[in-house]
């Protein structure tokens, strides 16, 4: 049987349809890659969000900072104008509710120094004039409130044309200017950061907010992806099964019909097992089987099966227009153009042509043919399954043919071809029995060359047996179907007639006699003559068991009469004692079988 069963019975449909364990691991492979680069996406576009939050996060904590400082610059400058005006007002009035202002004022100015001082004191470097100083602002603030509290002690000692002019020599107009000037410039600055950090705060949230809902759905598609990709997968995993189920009825058919041929008798029976399988194995498939015949010149019609008539197949195939059998190896009879057909196939016709062959001899052609659209692509799916079932089938012939040739070579003489004496003896009953049954004459016939040792001893032994082999060829062509003639002995031959009387079977002698004489003469260049003595019943003998003794007795006289003739043993009459005197037959009472189909010259 075929040694790789396996890729035909992972799946017999198209290419496009198979689906087996290699077909599941292939879209794994296919669709692997892509599962990973949706989750690679998401999780990009979730390192993204959490990213652009906290972007976002810094950004507003920035945006907070800044507008809270803002908010207490703002303060901390009304909280000068304040004190200062509050201090001008009182160096002015000399009323003690425009000290109000300016207390609240310089209080204000204490709480916020610490924090805002050190940032005014950043920015006021970039400042012309500032520079140089180490703490302008601070120095400046100092010296701010060292003339306002000088003004107020003077208006309290009641001199405050004095504070008025404390106030302008210690310039305290000029570094309010100064201290304005850099309030001023600080919050233009951090106007400019607020605005530039709400775009960067808008941009980051237009950025989320395209990131989470493409996350979003490139989740929804991986989901679903992943989903379809199972659903196959299990259609995949469910079509496995179901091939590989197939593929175990396929072989159990195919262990069936192997164990099923080894009882077939003869090529009828495996015929018929073949036939039987090739229907469940291959339905909708035609077929035919071919065998080589005997001179394996030619393959003859053995059977056929399936919807194609009979008529349709050649009864012979000659092997030389046959491309399987050239190649030795499968052929497909395609339709198309140009394609490489066999001589023998029909026109349109489209088949898979299959040698079979079992211990190295092709035994014959199995044809699986397809009526349908797309007959050369079904036909080569199931190539391999009709390789398997024409390797069961070769191996069942090349049985049945090793049978018939044991069972010959045991019946029969390997030096003439004729059958053996044993097997004569069984066939002596057995057409006896019949003979008497059906009352039909029955004629033995028995041959003995002359003086055959002196012929050896002439020409040598090996021209002997070739003349025993050309009389044993020459008798075998001149005898019926159903007469039967072996070697009785060393150059004795012996032939049972049935349904042959003993005038027909004393002619046939004669016409065996001049026969053997000539062939002798023609192929071994040696005069050979034989002798005769014919017997039959009920002419010469009662019982079928005395034919041989008889015709040996009526052999015996013409030898002695000189040879080279037919003797008849005497008729029979009322006073002949029943079976001749001479040896009577040891007979096998198993009824014997023909080996090959009841021909003498099989
Ligand atoms: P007759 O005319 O009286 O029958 O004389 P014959 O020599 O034929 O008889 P005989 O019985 O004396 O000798 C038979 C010879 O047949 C002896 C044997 O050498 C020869 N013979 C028997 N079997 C074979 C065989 O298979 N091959 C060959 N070459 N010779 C055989
Ligand atoms: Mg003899
Ligand atoms: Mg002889």
């Amino acid at each position: 049987m075929s040694d790789d069963l396996s890729p035909e019975f992972k799946q017999t449909g198209p290419a496009k349809r198979r689906i087996g364990r290699g077909a599941i691991v292939e879209i794994s492979r296919n669709y692997g890659t892509l599962p990973t680069l949706a989750v690679l996406l998401v999780a990009f576009m979730g390192v993204s969000s959490v990213v652009g939050f906290m972007l976002s996060r810094e950004d507003q904590m920035k945006l907070w900072d800044y507008r809270t400082a803002t908010r207490e610059v703002r303060v901390f400058q009304v909280a000068l104008i304040d004190a200062e005006t509050g201090i001008r007002g009182y160096v002015l009035t000399q009323k003690a509710e425009y000290l109000q202002p300016y207390v609240s004022g310089l209080s204000r100015i204490e709480t916020l120094s610490p924090r805002l001082l050190p940032k005014l004191e950043a920015y006021s470097t970039v400042l012309p004039g500032m520079h140089e100083e180490a703490s302008p602002v601070a120095r400046r603030l100092g010296d701010l409130r060292k003339a306002w509290e000088q003004a107020q002690d003077k208006v309290a000692d009641g001199e405050p044309a004095e504070a008025q002019l404390g106030l302008q020599a210690m310039h305290s107009k000029a570094l309010m200017d100064e201290m304005r000037a850099v309030i001023s410039g600080y919050l233009a600055k951090r106007d400019v950061g607020i605005e530039a950090a709400e775009r960067r705060i808008s941009l980051e949230q237009d950025a989320l907010l395209l990131i989470n809902p493409a996350g979003a759905l490139i989740a929804i598609l991986a989901l679903i992806y992943a989903f379809r990709i199972s659903t196959q997968e299990a259609r995949g995993r469910e079509e496995a099964t179901s091939v590989s189920v197939r593929a175990r009825q396929h072989i159990e058919e195919l262990f069936g019909m192997t164990d099923t041929l080894q009882s077939a008798s003869d090529g009828e029976d495996a015929n018929e097992v073949l036939r039987a399988t090739a229907l469940r194995l291959l339905p909708g498939f035609s077929g035919a089987l071919y065998v080589f015949n005997n001179s394996r010149d030619r393959l003859d019609l053995s059977t056929n099966w399936g919807a194609r008539a009979p008529d349709e197949y050649p009864d012979h195939i000659a092997p030389a227009s046959c491309w399987a059998l050239k190649r030795g190896k499968f052929q497909v009879n395609s339709d198309g153009e140009g394609a490489l057909r066999c001589g023998h196939s029909k026109p349109h016709h489209v088949g898979l042509e299959i040698p079979m062959m079992a211990r190295g001899q092709i035994y014959g052609l199995l044809e699986i043919s397809h009526a349908g659209d797309d007959a050369e692509q079904q036909l080569r799916d199931v190539q391999q399954l009709a390789t398997a079932l024409a390797d069961a089938m070769s191996l069942a012939l090349s049985s049945i043919a090793l049978r018939a040739q044991l069972r010959n070579q045991a019946l029969r003489d390997p030096l003439t071809g004729l059958y053996n004496r044993r097997f004569l003896e069984e066939m002596l009953e057995r057409l006896g029995r019949d003979a008497e049954r059906r009352q039909s004459p029955l004629s033995a016939i028995m041959i003995d060359l002359d003086h055959f040792k002196r012929l050896n001893d002439q020409h040598g032994h090996a021209a002997g047996d070739a003349v025993l082999r050309d009389v044993g060829s020459t008798i075998m062509s001149m005898l019926r179907a159903t007469d039967v003639a072996c070697r009785y002995g060393g150059e004795e031959i012996a032939i049972l007639m049935p349904d042959c009387p003993l005038d027909m079977a004393v002619g046939r002698a004669e016409q065996l006699r001049v026969r053997i004489a000539e062939v002798a003469q023609a192929r071994e260049r040696v005069t050979v003559t034989a002798s005769f003595g014919v017997a039959a019943t009920p002419d010469t003998s009662l019982r079928a068991v005395d034919l041989i003794p008889t015709a040996d007795a009526a052999l015996y006289t013409a030898k002695q009469q000189g040879r080279d003739r037919v003797v008849a043993a005497p008729l029979r009459t009322a006073a002949t004692p029943l079976g001749l005197t001479v040896g009577r037959l040891d007979l096998v009472r198993t009824p014997p079988t023909l080996p090959d189909g009841k021909s003498q010259s099989a």
